[in-house]
């Protein structure tokens, strides 16, 4: 390794510690800067007058075994908890198992919706729509219609933000492909030892006593003791071009503005943001791209409520569409160590586009629409929410248009031409519907690369498509880099020049 300025790392999230972390491995000089006051990225832990919640729930589950190594080298292990997953169905005023079991589902839907359900079934069997194009013929083709609007269509719609008509089915189909309703029955009437696709879904993960944030801030420590920097409430700029790559950054934090010269960068910020950073400035056919990219976004409303409200899952998923509220964590479920004596903590989550109107609405206003919800389904008594705490998390999942392939493919030819020791990682750093796990592999990889030379394709981690938390063979970098349908693109043309990298933190704390 040849060096005088040493690597740049952008971001403090996984992907930006865990390649600062196997840099300094190798005696690299590192400079880690975080847009943030806090480090974690999306796998923060977020906490309020001492109650600590995840943006989401943060498993920690992994096929790659360097991944499971680093993890346990950064914490010890009696630092983890290993919980046992549990999460249920909310629909119309019942609970179902998940994975579905027949006796429950049958006790729920009663009778006479379980004989519509079969013979919804048996209809589309015979005559099976004739558009599968999408998720909703799809799905609906093989499960029947009714099942399909039950199980499917409202959680699909909430997370996504638009009609499963407009949903891609291959999605659905690399999903769901080994499911059908006879399998699905099959299975929840053979006993647990012969449930052969179900318990090779994790039923157990591990997960840090105080949240995946205690990870990330035990690794910033370690960097920092092992002679790297992690400035927080640093935002990187611009990248600057010369002579055919990157020299330098510009970083704005607490000291005012500088310029940060670097052998390499290392990028999870998002790729779209990394293009319209470079100065000079990208061509305009790769700023239209950049431009081009869309995130969903998502905000979480934490609610404190009696221990009595507390339930065993981790999360409920909520189908009912009544309400706007997708996913309910129960953080008391995933450690008693974020949660206070004789209380919970309710996450209620809401899938939302930045700056929408649910998004824009202040907090307390939030706080009073998560409460009525959680009382109209009928999970709290009336008046028993004792406080809550809003947190809003930008770009939190890359969306995957008819465009974005092309997009990401474009930007990353064009940066391994003109910026080849500029490295995107990590998960929107790639654009990527990485887990932690991929995006610390990503960074790993890179700093291989940028040690030894290796020549690792970080673009091969999480592509191959039949992963889905099975237990396998292998590295572990096979995924399904795919964990997200295509979504209709948007209408109008990409604007030629792309956004400045817009300049608020990813998360607010
Ligand atoms: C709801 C939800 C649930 C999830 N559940 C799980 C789970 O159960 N298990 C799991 O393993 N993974 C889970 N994930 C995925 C996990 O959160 C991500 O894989 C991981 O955080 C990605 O790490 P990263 O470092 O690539 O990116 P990020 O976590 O996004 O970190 C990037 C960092 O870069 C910083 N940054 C951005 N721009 C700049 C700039 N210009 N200058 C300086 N800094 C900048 C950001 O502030 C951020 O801190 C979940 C994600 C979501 C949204």
């Amino acid at each position: 390794m040849d060096e005088r300025h040493g690597t740049v790392v952008i971001g403090a999230g996984p992907a930006g510690l865990t390649a600062a972390y196997e840099l300094l491995r190798h005696g690299a000089t590192v400079r880690v800067f975080e847009a943030d006051q806090v480090v974690g990225g999306i796998s923060r832990t977020v906490e309020r007058d001492g109650w600590r919640f995840d943006i989401g729930g943060h498993r920690f589950f992994t096929k790659v075994p360097r991944v499971e190594a680093f993890w346990h080298e950064v914490l010890p292990d009696d630092e983890f908890l290993l919980r046992p997953r549990m999460s249920r169905i909310f629909y119309r005023g019942a609970l179902y198992d998940y994975p579905l079991n027949a006796g429950n589902a049958l006790r729920n839907l009663g009778i006479r919706e379980a004989a519509r359900c079969m013979g919804s079934y048996a209809k589309a069997r015979l005559r099976p729509p004739r558009d599968q194009s999408h998720f909703e013929g799809w799905v609906s083709a093989r499960f029947g219609w009714r099942l399909y609007s039950i199980f499917f269509k409202t959680y699909t719609e909430k997370v996504w933000g638009m009609p499963a008509d407009r949903l891609q089915a291959d999605w659905a189909a690399q999903r769901i492909k080994n499911l059908s309703l006879a399998r699905a029955v099959l299975h929840a009437l053979l006993p647990r030892r012969n449930r052969k696709d179900v318990t090779s879904l994790i039923e157990e993960f591990q997960y840090p006593k105080f949240g995946p944030g205690m990870m990330w801030e035990r690794c910033t420590d370690e960097v920092r003791r092992r002679g790297g920097e992690v400035s927080t409430g640093t935002w990187v700029t611009a990248v600057h071009r010369e002579g055919g790559r990157a020299v330098a950054v510009t970083v704005d934090g607490p000291g005012g503005e500088r310029r940060v010269p670097a052998d390499h960068v290392i990028s999870s910020m998002p790729i779209s943001e990394l293009v319209t950073a470079v100065r000079p400035a990208a061509p305009a056919e790769v700023l239209a791209c950049a431009a081009d990219l869309r995130h969903r976004d998502f905000l979480t409303v934490a609610l404190v409520v009696p221990e009595e409200f507390s339930f065993p899952d981790n999360w409920i998923y909520v189908h009912d569409p009544a309400v706007q509220v997708g996913r309910i964590q129960n953080f008391g479920s995933w450690s008693p160590y974020l949660v206070k004596d004789g209380r919970t903590c309710l996450g209620l989550e809401y899938f939302v586009f930045e700056d929408d109107e649910t998004w824009r609405r202040p907090d307390d206003e939030l706080v009073a629409l998560a409460t009525a919800e959680l009382e109209q389904l009928g999970l709290v008594r009336p008046g028993c929410v004792e406080s809550g705490y809003v947190v809003r998390m930008p770009k939190a999942y890359p969306v995957y248009d008819e465009r974005y392939q092309h997009n990401v493919d474009t930007i990353r030819a064009w940066l391994a031409r003109e910026l080849p020791n500029v490295h995107p990682v990590g998960r929107n750093g790639m654009h990527r519907y990485n887990n932690q796990d991929h995006s610390m592999l990503t960074a790993m990889l890179t700093a291989e690369n940028i040690v030894h030379g290796a020549g690792h394709d970080v673009w091969t981690v999480n592509v191959e498509q039949d992963y889905h938390e099975r237990a396998g063979r292998g590295d572990g970098r096979r995924g399904t880099g795919r964990d997200a349908p295509i979504v209709p693109g948007r209408t109008v043309a990409a604007t030629v020049a792309g956004p400045a990298p817009s300049r608020r933190p990813t998360g607010v704390n």
